[in-house]
């Protein structure tokens, strides 16, 4: 199994000259074997990219499970763009939860945006291949559970704390796990001082949970958009990103420690987020502290075109 990388960036596509060794798409991976269909992990800006790819390189038409973290616009917006989609013959599946807010499912906000309000097409106009599955019917008992994607590949599911229902995925296949966190924030009080104990206990074990959840994994994909210092920050007028729902380094290295797991891959790039920025919080600060506090862990910042063999 391998992991290519098609979409790093969190929030919104970020292109420009400062942006381009990184990358600015957003989230898309793919999870690459030697059969079976074709398995993408959202669909951010990058899956055009890979939809081109598929076409240049493999035989139409294709058999597509596309597995959606949530749908926040960053990991769908690429979606109308995928152009497997478009050709009659194949075959798209495409799993996810729904926000359960505003009374829409998952499948209607992955249909909306192919809508002539939005793109120029219908989304009626796909339904000979475009399937979709929302955990919530397939799962009513709860969607924190494991199933058989495809003969070989366990998908496992673990719903993350984010301001829409986020599913993260641990992918087990060829003797490998994989783990993408979606996007992730840990529980944590902003005043623990003046919280109620059982909450605090509550957040800990929630915590513990994720934690479990990347146990033993080959490589774990984390939602790293922020430094803890831009976590927390108070300053004006921007003030704290507490409650957006995503994670630092300083609490991801950690992580990887206890849960122990051989790789960590930073992503979700936060869109402010300049190479040079990057590299600069990477060698100077991020590496020597995974060193120090997650021995024996190889931690390393998402790179758009990256393959990783798990
Ligand atoms: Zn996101
Ligand atoms: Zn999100």
């Amino acid at each position: 199994m391998k992991i290519r990388f098609w979409g790093v960036r969190g929030s919104l596509p970020t292109p420009g000259p400062e942006t381009a060794r990184y990358g600015g798409n957003t989230t898309c991976l793919q999870v690459v074997r030697d059969d079976g269909p074709i398995i993408i992990l959202d669909s951010g800006t990058g899956i055009r990219a890979l939809g081109d790819h598929l076409l240049s390189t493999g035989k139409p038409p294709f058999d597509i499970r596309l597995l959606i973290t949530h749908t926040h616009w960053d990991h769908i917006h690429g979606f109308p763009f995928f152009s497997p989609m478009y050709i009659p013959g194949g075959r798209v599946e495409v799993y996810g939860v729904g926000p359960l807010r505003e009374g829409k499912g998952f499948e209607s906000v992955m249909r909306d945006q192919v809508t002539y309000s939005y793109f120029p097409f219908e989304n009626t106009m796909l339904d000979n291949v475009v399937q979709y599955r929302d955990y919530n019917k397939m799962f009513p008992d709860g969607v924190e559970r494991s199933f058989e994607l495809c003969p070989g590949v366990k998908v496992r599911l673990k719903l993350t704390n984010h301001p829409v229902y986020c599913t993260a995925y641990r992918i087990e296949a060829d003797g490998k796990s994989f783990v993408f966190s979606g996007d992730h924030e840990p529980w944590l009080s902003a005043n623990p001082a003046a919280e109620n104990p059982d909450t605090i206990a509550l957040y800990a074990m929630m915590n513990d949970r994720f934690t479990e959840f990347c146990r033993g994994a080959d490589l774990v994909v984390m939602d790293t958009t922020y430094t803890q210092a831009e976590y927390e920050s108070t300053a004006k007028p921007q003030a704290s990103k507490r409650g957006w729902g995503h994670s630092y380094f300083e609490y991801n290295i950690p992580l990887a420690r206890k849960a122990g797991v051989k790789r960590m891959v930073f992503t979700h790039h936060d869109p402010t987020r300049t190479d040079a920025a990057l590299d600069r919080l990477m060698q100077e600060k991020y590496l020597p502290l995974g060193q120090a506090e997650a021995p024996g862990v190889e931690f390393l910042a998402a790179r758009e075109g990256m393959i990783l063999d798990l």
